[in-house]
């Protein structure tokens, strides 16, 4: 693989400079076990620009009440934010109305929203469900809970050695009972891109509707929910520079339409009466109780934040990050690189002949590196590789060559002291 330099690209606002973004993130500045804080665990969540927790702290201070039910004047201001971060949700992922963008608590509530609503209203005893052979557990659980209450079958779209999806045969996949399609758009584990447009278009070829789990792919690339003509597509605020606790699933509006309530409560209904009721309209529909009016604020000041920086940008700061470690990481002794598609972001997962990740990941902790050990919520991926767990390095904005160098100074003290 040949290394790309660390030209920085033009930004929005100004060059590249990420020692000025890093300033925008009060948490890097810390120091763990007396060293520097090397984050690198992004692919987990990611940490908070300074606007956003502005943003939080602003609301409770000067804003908070109850949204869409006050005449006062407070509510009306908490309205108007709430919807506005809407607004701002639909313009970054380009779906055609607000009324498609629902609040979640995160992708793995968005993907059970969908799993379950329209699950049990449209699936059958028989029909088919196409998953990928590396779905987060979130977004294969939920179809395993479905598949059992309505007697479905789950069918796999496998994974080569490369971690990339084989979909030479796709067509193959495809009978007259498959009925619905959720796949991963870039792996947790493996950094993989996948072929989604693909899918999508082969899907709709059988008039099977599809959902994106794009929970990796919304800070890294930019999503155009009309180009993808994706059906349904999930993510989580926290991973994209916003607070945990909120989430996105977008929609079709016929769709979403066509879908009965989630969960009933508050918010949710047009009119109720002692023996039934009628729904609200979308989004609102299913968003039943009081929403987590705050965290949706400062999602959409997360996004205003990733604008300004500019998602072109940042990936290929990332990009280069990628290719620099993977290429200082294949010189280290008895490490082997799990996933090397040749699409990749965001994600390097690494294992070493012999030394457990757990080791791995405690002993660079001490170090001040934060990286992921583990399965990475992805068991039979882990299965499919014959491995336990792998460690895990992912990238974010604010990440620097010189992180990536103490990282692998720290993996040359891990081989020293383990061998
Ligand atoms: N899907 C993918 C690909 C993920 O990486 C994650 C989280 O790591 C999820 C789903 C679940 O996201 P959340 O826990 O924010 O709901």
């Amino acid at each position: 693989m040949s290394v790309k330099t660390l030209t920085p690209l033009t930004t929005g606002v100004d060059e590249y400079n990420v020692e000025k973004i890093r300033k925008d993130f009060p948490i890097l500045a810390q120091t763990i076990h007396g060293k520097p804080l090397v984050y690198l665990d992004n692919a987990a969540t990611a940490q908070k620009p300074q606007a956003v927790i502005d943003s939080i702290v602003e609301y409770y201070t000067s804003m908070n009440a109850n949204v869409h039910r006050g005449v006062h004047h407070l509510s009306e201001v908490s309205t108007k934010a709430f919807e506005d971060a809407r607004i701002k949700i639909k313009e970054f992922i380009n779906a055609k109305s607000e009324s498609e963008v629902i609040f979640t608590r995160g992708t793995t509530e968005a993907i059970n929203l969908v799993a379950a609503s329209y699950g049990r209203a449209f699936l059958k005893e028989g029909d088919e469900i196409i998953l990928t052979g590396m779905e987060h557990h979130s977004n294969l659980v939920p179809w395993q809970l479905i598949a059992k209450e309505k007697q479905l079958k789950i069918k796999i779209i496998p994974v080569d050695d490369n971690g990339e999806l084989v979909l030479d045969d796709l067509e193959n996949f495809f009978t007259e009972k498959t009925k619905f399609a959720a796949i991963n758009y870039v792996s947790n584990s493996l950094g993989t891109i996948n072929d989604v447009k693909k899918i999508i278009d082969t899907s709709h070829l059988h008039s099977v509707p599809v959902l994106l789990d794009a929970a990796q792919t919304v800070n890294h690339l930019e999503i155009d929910v009309q180009k993808l003509d994706c059906d349904f597509l999930a993510f989580s605020g926290h991973k994209l520079y916003g607070p945990t606790g909120i989430g996105i699933l977008y929609g079709k509006k016929s769709l979403l339409d066509s879908m009965p309530p989630y969960m009933g409560g508050g918010d949710m209904i047009a009119k109720v009466t002692y023996s039934e009721s009628t729904y609200n309209e979308l989004p609102h529909k299913f968003e039943a109780g009081t929403s987590n009016i705050a965290d949706a604020i400062a999602l959409g000041a997360a996004i205003d934040y990733v604008k300004q920086i500019g998602l072109e940008a940042i990936a290929h700061h990332e990009n280069c990050l990628l290719e620099y470690a993977t290429a200082e990481l294949l010189n280290l002794e008895g490490l082997k690189i799990i996933g090397t598609a040749k699409n990749k972001c965001g994600v390097i997962s690494f294992v070493f002949d012999t030394i457990h990740p757990h080791d791995v990941g405690t002993f660079l902790d001490f170090e001040g590196i934060a990286v992921r050990t583990g399965h990475h919520c992805t068991q039979p991926l882990m299965h499919r590789f014959g491995i336990p767990a792998t460690t895990r390095a992912s990238f974010a904005m604010y990440n620097t060559k010189n992180e990536v160098d103490i990282l692998i100074n720290g993996l040359k003290r891990v081989i020293k002291v383990f061998k």
